[in-house]
């Protein structure tokens, strides 16, 4: 049987437990997953395709079965490249619920092959949104807990260089 290969894509602006919460749970049902890390032209993004692809990198560097790449250019295209099926979305609240219907249903029929899972994080991640941990952590309030320390650490080096 060949691997079963899941895309997990996003912004990643920066990566949190909410993300990290995701892909642990898609490792319990793929034997391998693409985290593809995407430019994004809608959003203007704290940081920069690298940077935010390298955190992803050094956050995830202990779980050989997670590749992380970014990507350009239309998501199918990119997961029928991976020789992938599957695209993984999160769900947090019924909020994301109208924007992720929305690119599912233009995924699928873009690409009718490719299937998208949705996924819940547990409770106590669901509050977590890469906008959230960035208001928080530029008026200094405490991320402890919410993003891996590598993350808060380039957080703090964005926001408070020198204090
Ligand atoms: P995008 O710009 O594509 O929405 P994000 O990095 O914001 O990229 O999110 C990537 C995916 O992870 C989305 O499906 C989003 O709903 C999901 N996600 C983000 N944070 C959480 C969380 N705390 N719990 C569950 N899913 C999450």
């Amino acid at each position: 049987m060949p691997p079963k290969i899941a895309v997990y894509p996003g912004s990643f602006d920066p990566i949190t437990n909410g993300h990290l919460d995701i892909i642990e749970r898609s490792l319990q049902v793929f034997d391998r997953v693409i985290v593809a890390v995407a430019t994004n032209s809608s959003k203007k993004s704290l940081f920069t395709l690298k940077e935010r692809t390298d955190l992803v990198t050094e956050v995830l560097k202990h779980e050989p079965r997670v590749t992380v790449h970014s990507f350009e250019g239309l998501l199918v295209d990119y997961v029928v490249e991976q020789g992938a099926d599957v695209i993984i979305r999160g769900l947090r609240a019924v909020s994301d619920f109208e924007f992720e219907f929305q690119l599912a249903l233009m995924n699928s029929s873009l690409a009718p092959k490719i299937q998208t899972l949705f996924m819940m994080t547990s409770a106590s991640n669901s509050f977590l949104s890469s906008t959230i941990i960035k208001e928080v952590s530029a008026l200094k309030g405490t991320v402890d807990g919410m993003v891996p320390p590598q993350v808060k650490a380039a957080l703090d080096a964005k926001f408070h260089k020198g204090n």
